[in-house]
């Protein structure tokens, strides 16, 4: 069984996989493709990576790779089909294979819908985008078509407006489904035409695009408008289908977590273009990986006292005192649990229901929450070895 079983090579995964094997955790990294990277695999030129400017996609994803490889990483090729979070011991479902580990990083990602119109994927990093925020710097001074009609497209409009010439805006109806701010933001632009009820039929050029041709879908009339760049915003879809059912998503499939990627799962976390986020970037989702693998961490290390509690309860089944819930927020009253129970725990007091801070506060007889220890300290007497416990512990454990 691994500590750590981290799903999707992406930038997030590979960060993840990296913050893993630094932190000592025994990970698995399993991606679909043969070639990690994720997205940017595909990206032409990722202009707003800190520190790599001008770097083309493949290459930094080659960087990341044999970052994470250098480190030690275990990478495996498989496609994950289904997931198993029921118990303590989570378990992955690939196209293979079954993998079992203690916590799941959920590191899958999204794809940028496409429209399938002629010349869209000939021209893919050659003037097509789909990504407003990465590539609009590159068509400055330019005029632009963007496609699309909701938040995405048109906040893309008005980003793309500040710097181009001029921005088309393509839609398939006569009015925007955007939030009714931005679309008033974007009609009030100078250098924005709209083009209503119009799907893109074509993509034209020679290197790079030069031209654009909508068609009415009332009188099919064609028109040709000559642009640089054409900005694909038709929706992005997550990758989160294997998880559902498993983990809470929001409406459009977004696993919901926080900054600390800790989902409605005990031990599960997502990381990336997969969670509920404001901006999907290369940039975010490497923070995204580092921060779930501390909060993966932290929870390993409610996991060992959770196992403490198993093994003491099997001991000694007149002090049953089994969390039934145990998020990886509530370590310490864990913690503190364990240690009450080792020592004077009255029997009584205790259900096999209780969450650790309801055992602590019927075993003291007290309604107010008790004072916070120090994790490391209580630790220290619980019986695990000292270098188990250190190489555990993380900074925030060693104060209260
Ligand atoms: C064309 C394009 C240009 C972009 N340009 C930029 C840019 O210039 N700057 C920038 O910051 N961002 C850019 N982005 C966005 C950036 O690529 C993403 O935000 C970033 O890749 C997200 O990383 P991730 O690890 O969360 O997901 P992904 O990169 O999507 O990686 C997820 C990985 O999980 C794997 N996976 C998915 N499902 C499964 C499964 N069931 N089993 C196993 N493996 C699975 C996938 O194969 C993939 O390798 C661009 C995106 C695109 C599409």
């Amino acid at each position: 069984m691994y500590d750590l079983i981290i799903i999707g090579a992406g930038p997030a995964g590979l960060s993840a996989a990296i913050y893993a094997s630094r932190a000592r955790l025994n990970a698995i990294v399993i991606e679909q493709n043969y070639v990690n990277g994720g997205q940017i695999i595909d990206t032409y030129e990722i202009d707003n990576y800190p520190g790599l400017p001008g770097l083309s996609g493949m290459d930094l994803a080659m960087k990341m790779a044999e970052h994470a490889e250098k480190l030690g990483v275990e990478t495996v090729n498989g496609f994950v089909q289904s997931l198993d979070l029921t118990g303590p011991v989570k378990k992955v479902i690939t196209d293979e294979d079954t993998y079992e580990a203690k916590a799941v990083i959920i590191a899958s990602g999204a794809t940028h819908s496409k429209l399938g119109a002629e010349g869209e994927n000939q021209y893919g990093g050659m003037g097509v985008s789909y990504c407003a925020t990465c590539d609009g710097a590159f068509y400055r001074g330019k005029d632009v078509l963007v496609v699309g009609g909701g938040d995405v497209a048109v906040e893309d409009a008005i980003f793309l407006a500040r710097g181009c010439n001029k921005v088309y805006v393509c839609h398939r109806r006569d009015e925007l489904r955007a939030a009714k701010i931005l679309q008033e933001n974007l009609l009030s632009l100078p250098n924005v035409e709209m083009v209503w009820n119009s799907n893109l039929k074509s993509i034209t050029g020679g290197m790079k695009v030069e031209k654009a041709t909508v068609v009415n879908k009332f009188d099919k009339s064609e028109r040709t408008i000559p642009v640089s760049g054409v900005f694909i915003a038709v929706g992005i879809t997550p990758r989160s289908e294997f998880a559902r059912n498993h983990v809470a998503m929001d409406e459009k499939g977004y696993i919901i977590a926080d900054e600390t990627g800790a989902t409605n799962v005990p031990g599960v976390f997502a990381a990336g273009d997969v969670r509920t986020k404001q901006l999907r970037q290369v940039v975010t989702a490497v923070a995204d990986g580092a921060n779930a693998v501390t909060s993966a961490e932290k929870y390993l290390l409610t996991f060992s006292i959770l196992r403490a509690f198993q093994l003491l309860s099997a001991l000694n089944p007149s002090r049953i005192c089994m969390p039934a819930e145990q998020p990886m927020r509530d370590a310490p009253a864990s913690i503190m649990a364990l240690q009450v129970f080792q020592s004077r725990m009255p029997p009584a007091a205790l259900t096999s229901t209780s969450s650790p801070t309801t055992c602590f506060m019927r075993a003291t007889s007290s309604t107010v929450a008790p004072p916070v220890p120090k994790p490391v300290d209580v630790l220290m007497k619980s019986g695990f070895a000292r270098s188990d416990i250190l190489a555990r512990c993380s900074i925030s454990d060693f104060s209260r």
